[in-house]
């Protein structure tokens, strides 16, 4: 069976910029789903921020094996209880794309805990990206390194955790360079952040781009079933201890007693 993918998409500077609609003429989670499409091993759908829940529903979720994620200027309309839905998904075994902007985006900075925050300028600078590894699935048919010939620049410090591997580092034309490909575990979902992708740019037209992705697709799919409660904290009472025991000195709770939260 086909990887399920939904490329979540905020489709807001498209319909009201003139120069983004020009690029992206149907939207960049229309051109991101297309790039997935092209690979039968991937069945890429769409959601945008102005249906009904954003599109996005735990029943649709639990259908999602891989959810890219592009915002930008209205990460503030993301409702709480979708960033719950989302974040849940990622800790059950969904993984999880976040692109570009999306650094800032409330289920990112959630599974982060961090502020993901970072230096930038938007110059339409050549960016460099280098891989770091020759042999990482995400960086799969890819040369030792590509360009893109105008970018935002991103630059470090970036604000997040110490992921669990690096993929590229960007190097842009002012000087500064960027961890621009990390991946993280949080709960039983794999997560990728992947940093070209501003909005003015053709980046996603870009075929070297679009193989990361689905390659990125593919190395974020988790085919274990998802959990059913990533959050659960069962007390385990002193009968069903792995070795015997003896209980010994006070105690404040009684056996299969729910726990504080
Ligand atoms: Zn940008």
């Amino acid at each position: 069976m086909a990887i399920r993918a939904l490329v979540w998409g905020e489709n807001v500077h498209e319909r009201r910029n003139r120069v983004v609609a020009q690029v992206y003429p149907h939207g960049m989670h229309q051109t991101i789903a297309d790039a997935l499409n092209t690979d039968s091993a991937i069945r890429a759908e769409t959601a945008t921020l102005d249906q009904p829940g954003h599109g996005i529903t735990p029943q649709r979720l639990a259908q999602t094996d891989v959810l890219l994620w592009w915002g930008h200027a209205a990460h503030g309309d993301v409702s709480d209880a979708v960033t719950d839905m989302v974040c849940n998904a990622v800790w059950s075994g969904m993984g999880a794309i976040f692109l570009h902007s999306a650094h800032f985006s409330k289920p990112f900075k959630r599974l982060m805990g961090a502020p993901c925050n970072l230096t930038w300028r938007e110059a339409g600078e050549r960016e460099r990206l280098w891989l770091t590894t020759r042999n990482h699935p995400i960086a799969a048919g890819l040369p030792d390194h590509f360009e893109l010939e105008n970018e935002e620049m991103y630059g470090e410090p970036f604000g997040v955790p110490e992921p669990l591997e690096t993929v590229f580092v960007s190097w842009f034309q002012g000087g500064e360079v960027f961890r621009s490909g990390l991946t993280w575990r949080r709960g039983a979902g794999n997560v990728f952040y992947f940093r070209p992708g501003h909005e003015t740019y053709p980046t996603y037209h870009d075929a070297t781009v679009q193989t990361v992705l689905r390659n990125a697709v593919k190395w974020a799919h988790n085919p274990a079933p998802r959990l059913a409660d990533p959050g659960a904290a069962p007390n385990v009472p002193v009968a069903k201890a792995p070795e015997p025991i003896t209980e010994r000195g006070p105690r404040l709770h009684h056996d299969g007693a729910p726990g504080l939260r």
